[in-house]
């Protein structure tokens, strides 16, 4: 399949997966799911760039006229009919004129709110909902094509990790390990570093700590969350890893994410609620003594975003289907004194599941 054809193609799902919901059309901003769809990302501006699609029509890009040639190149591979707007003309007025007369629309959660305001008066009669269940139920299945882009970003992503372990840590400050980090991410093949969390110490009970000029010592555990986008899909993986002797206490912390990661994993199979991931490896480190110092959910999905639905958190329901992605990623936290994390991404096969980072999940211990 083409990307003319594969575009097409997802464009006819997404409206037939709105005619399903009820919704009498969808409108996309320019977002991960524009890209997805139509195969033009532009970015988002205070001009709107919208793509509708209805039931009853040929997909429809809305851009500025002078967006017109671009537009024509790479949306929709040219299987989008185009409308077009002039500065100094309304484009709300064109857009709604695609739009049903009344009943309920779909729109996009990235689509900035002036933009939906400026829809909102040209369209009264219609009320507006996310379009989100629609997108995310379709972008949450990776094809083949997006699962090998996801397995070559997590091989580049352990590649990293194992080469930042060889130069090693020790008396270096947070931001040049993460500089590090970020310029092997691209070395091993990603188009860019998108982030290179480096906690060492105390630092590491903060899970999204940013890295500084704390100078990495002997006895330090550091935890060390990466990742960026390779073919434009995310790698993103977690280790935690120890500059010579571990401090007290952490080996018993470290063996318990071990576990819970472990246990997590285990539990991703076709036709399973995604939150039982979150019940698996939660339920390893509250009876291990410490359920409140794991702060945050288990996991979330992976693909054109870092963070994208579903997520492993109590109360997504989402049924795991083959192809879905998403991170493992337990942690417990010590005000004070240290954090351990362990982040794998996985992908749900037919009959379970295909971690698709593979560096060692042990301690490690580094120079
Ligand atoms: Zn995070
Ligand atoms: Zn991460
Ligand atoms: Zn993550």
């Amino acid at each position: 399949m083409d990307a003319r054809e594969r575009s097409a193609e997802r464009m006819a799902r997404a409206t037939a997966g709105a005619a399903d919901d009820g919704l009498g059309a969808i409108v996309v901003g320019p977002s991960p799911d524009l890209a997805y769809l139509s195969g033009y990302d532009p970015p988002p501006f205070e001009r709107p760039t919208v793509l509708v699609l209805r039931p009853d029509r040929e997909p429809t890009l809305v851009v500025p006229e002078l967006e017109r040639a671009l537009a024509a190149v790479s949306g929709g591979g040219g299987k989008v009919d185009l409308a077009t707007w002039r500065d100094g003309s309304d484009p709300y007025g064109v857009i709604a004129g695609l739009l049903p007369g009344s009943g309920r629309v779909g729109i996009s959660d990235r689509m900035w709110a002036v933009h939906l305001l400026g829809l909102q008066a040209a369209a009264p009669a219609l009320s507006w909902t996310s379009a989100s269940p629609v997108l995310a139920r379709l972008r949450a299945r990776k094809d083949r094509d997006e699962l090998d882009a996801l397995r070559r970003a997590g091989a580049a992503a352990d590649a990293s990790f194992e080469a930042i372990c060889m130069i090693g840590l020790a008396g270096r400050t947070e931001r040049d390990v993460a500089d590090d980090l970020a310029r092997l991410l691209v070395e091993f093949g990603h188009d860019s570093a998108d982030f290179t969390i480096v906690a060492s110490g105390p630092n590491g009970a903060s899970p999204h700590h940013d890295p500084g000029s704390r100078r990495i010592a002997p006895g330090d555990p550091v935890v060390l969350d990466f990742g960026g986008s390779f073919d434009g899909y995310f790698s993103d993986t977690t280790r935690t890893v120890v500059v010579g002797d571990p401090p007290d206490g952490l080996e018993d912390v470290f063996a318990l994410v071990h576990e819970a990661q472990g246990a997590g994993v285990e539990a991703v199979r076709p036709g399973v609620a995604i939150q039982e991931v979150d019940r698996a490896a939660r339920a390893v480190i509250a009876a291990g003594g410490f359920g409140d110092r794991f702060i945050h959910r288990t996991g979330h999905g992976i693909g054109r975003e870092v963070h994208e639905p579903p997520y492993a958190v109590e109360g997504d329901r989402t049924v795991l289907e083959p192809g879905m992605t998403f991170s493992v990623e337990p942690g417990i936290y010590l005000d004070g004194r240290f954090g351990v994390r362990i982040e794998d991404i996985v992908a749900v096969t037919d009959d379970g599941v295909e971690r698709l980072n593979r560096s060692a999940r042990e301690l490690r211990v580094v120079d």
